[in-house]
């Protein structure tokens, strides 16, 4: 038999002896990553009437969520509410693993009596299994448990040509299982360290850096209704005090705060998770350092760790640009520069961008725009030239934050709590669909906001922050361009009109080439 079939083939050399290529699978869109920003999207997209074609493409997507996420319960309540309207149900009850009624920091030495500052806003911890539920339940995308394989090296130019391919209507890449698929509109949300997009200035990136455990605990320090100096029934965002420590120069001048989330006890074991973090640094501090602060730092206040459940090392980068202008794949959440480039908060960002972004490719798909201009449209229905300049206004905070020792940052943040409720808390969300964020819309407001915190901090903290302001305006004209209404075109993506795809091939070239020509015409010797 096996003669015959040789025999067989070397009578008609045309049949191939490979197996045939599988055909590619075509979607409408494409979401490559299986975060919170890429299954928040998927859902958000398939959760209307008459929905795309949309696939997930992850290794991923069967493991589960790692980080502990955290957010203000007002932010957290708007999203849930506008997904509930878009069919995505449940996130604030499944979605949510526990609520602080209120939050404490600390950035005075002494006893928490005379150094807690309550903040009278509301936190939560996200449940990671219980949001993932919400996106994966009931799904109506496909997924395809494989990863993309191309590296990015210029805008739309991969390292392995076989592993994306353009053409005029269709993306079509090869994943690592030899899966050929192909979509109209494609999403990079593969997080921080993306591949498939680029961004720029991502060497003037800081890092937020924590170490933390979820843990039991025992000590003296342990009581019914507090653990050290952190009562149960508050998260703490910031305690900066540096008393317990021994060696106080070196904290000082790479300074770490404790975070502190109080959870259920577990058998009538109090449990609590305690992240020592560095807000922003370059280069970032070392996990080693937050380890020993954070068992240090307990210490001081009676307690310590007995079990620990868990561990977190958390590392976000922060900053940079966003996606460059004119790439075909569309870049969201952490891959898309949606992380808030001076405290790291993404999470709520991402979520609330990603009901724009999924109207946005609803439209693009109803106008049968090209995969270039599909790009370009929803880029720049994200990042309007005023998110652009608040995103611009925050990335001179996070640069600031990094100049500054512990005292700077106690007297920084302690001057930011002291302003009205909605303009503290619109700095931290900063994305416009988020409450509060209407306090930074604009130039003046944001002026406002720049000379309030000014009269809140102390004399030092402000004569600092004088003297960034001048040096960084020296650098760049991104802080003024966001505080005045000098400089201000920021460059659109639509604008920018680099990339309009096969058929119409570079616009901008094209024209300046017709300019030039006419020029030409009009002048000596006239042109061809
Ligand atoms: C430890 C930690 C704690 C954090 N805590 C908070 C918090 O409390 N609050 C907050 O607001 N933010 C927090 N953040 C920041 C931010 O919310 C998270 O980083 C968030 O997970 C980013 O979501 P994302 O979906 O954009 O990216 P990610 O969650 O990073 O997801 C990226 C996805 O892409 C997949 N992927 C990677 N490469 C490929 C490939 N080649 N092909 C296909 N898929 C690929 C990955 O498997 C993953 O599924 C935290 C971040 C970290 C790291």
């Amino acid at each position: 038999m096996l003669l015959l079939l040789l025999l067989l083939c070397a009578l008609q050399p045309s049949v191939p002896l490979s197996l045939p290529t599988p055909p590619t699978k075509n979607y409408d869109v494409l979401i490559f990553g299986s975060g919170p920003t890429s299954l928040s999207l998927a859902s958000l997209l398939t959760s209307s009437s008459s929905p795309p074609t949309v696939a997930i493409v992850s290794k991923d997507f069967s493991k589960p969520w790692i980080p502990n996420y955290g957010a203000w319960e007002t932010e957290w309540s708007t999203i849930s509410n506008s997904y509930d309207s878009k069919n995505v149900k449940n996130l604030s009850t499944l979605g949510v693993d526990h609520r602080w009624p209120d939050t404490s920091c600390y950035f005075n030495e002494g006893p928490p009596s005379e150094s807690r500052v309550n903040v009278g806003a509301s936190y939560i911890r996200v449940s990671r299994a219980g949001l993932k539920e919400c996106f994966t339940d009931n799904k109506k995308y496909s997924v395809v448990e494989e990863n993309h394989v191309a590296r990015c090296v210029a805008p739309n130019v991969y390292e392995d040509g076989e592993a994306v391919v353009f053409d005029g209507e269709f993306t079509s890449f090869k994943l690592s299982g030899g899966t050929s698929i192909s979509g109209k509109i494609i999403i990079d949300g593969t997080g921080a360290e993306s591949t498939l997009t680029l961004r720029d200035k991502r060497e003037n990136e800081g890092y937020q850096i924590a170490y933390g455990v979820e843990a039991s605990v025992k000590g003296e320090g342990v009581g019914e209704d507090r653990v050290g100096d952190y009562e149960r029934d508050k998260m703490t965002l910031f305690d900066y005090r540096i008393e317990n420590f021994k060696e106080k120069d070196k904290v000082t001048n790479q300074p770490t705060f404790m975070y502190v989330m109080p959870l259920k006890s577990v058998n009538n074991s109090p449990r609590i998770f305690f992240e020592e973090t560095s807000l922003v640094a370059r280069p970032g501090v070392s996990f080693r350092a937050c380890k020993s602060r954070l068992h240090e730092r307990l210490k001081g206040m009676g307690v310590e760790v007995d079990e620990v459940f868990e561990e977190e090392f958390c590392y976000i980068p922060m900053g940079g640009e966003v996606a460059r202008k004119g790439q075909r794949i569309v870049a969201v959440g952490a891959a898309g520069g949606l992380v808030h480039p001076s405290t790291g908060y993404q999470i709520c960002r991402s979520l609330s961008c990603n009901l724009i972004v999924a109207e946005a490719i609803k439209e693009a798909l109803d106008l049968k725009l090209k995969p270039d201009e599909s790009a370009e449209f929803i880029y720049d229905k994200i990042w309007t030239e005023e998110q652009i300049k608040v995103r611009n206004f925050a990335v001179f905070g996070g640069e600031f934050l990094m100049t500054q020792n512990v005292e700077g940052l106690k007297g920084f943040f302690s001057g930011f709590f002291k302003l009205p409720y909605p303009m503290w808390h619109g700095f931290l969300a900063q994305w416009r669909t988020l409450p509060n964020s209407e306090s930074h819309e604009n130039w003046w407001r944001r002026m406002f906001f720049g000379v309030t915190f000014l009269t809140k901090i102390p004399p030092k903290t402000g004569l600092n922050m004088a003297k960034e302001i001048v040096l960084y305006t020296f650098k760049t004209k991104d802080l003024i361009q966001s505080v005045t209404p000098l400089f201000s075109g920021v460059e659109k993506f639509k604008e920018s009109g680099r990339f309009r795809g096969e058929t119409e091939g570079d616009v901008a070239c094209k024209s300046e080439a017709r300019e030039m020509i006419e020029e030409s015409k009009g002048g000596e010797g006239g042109g061809r």
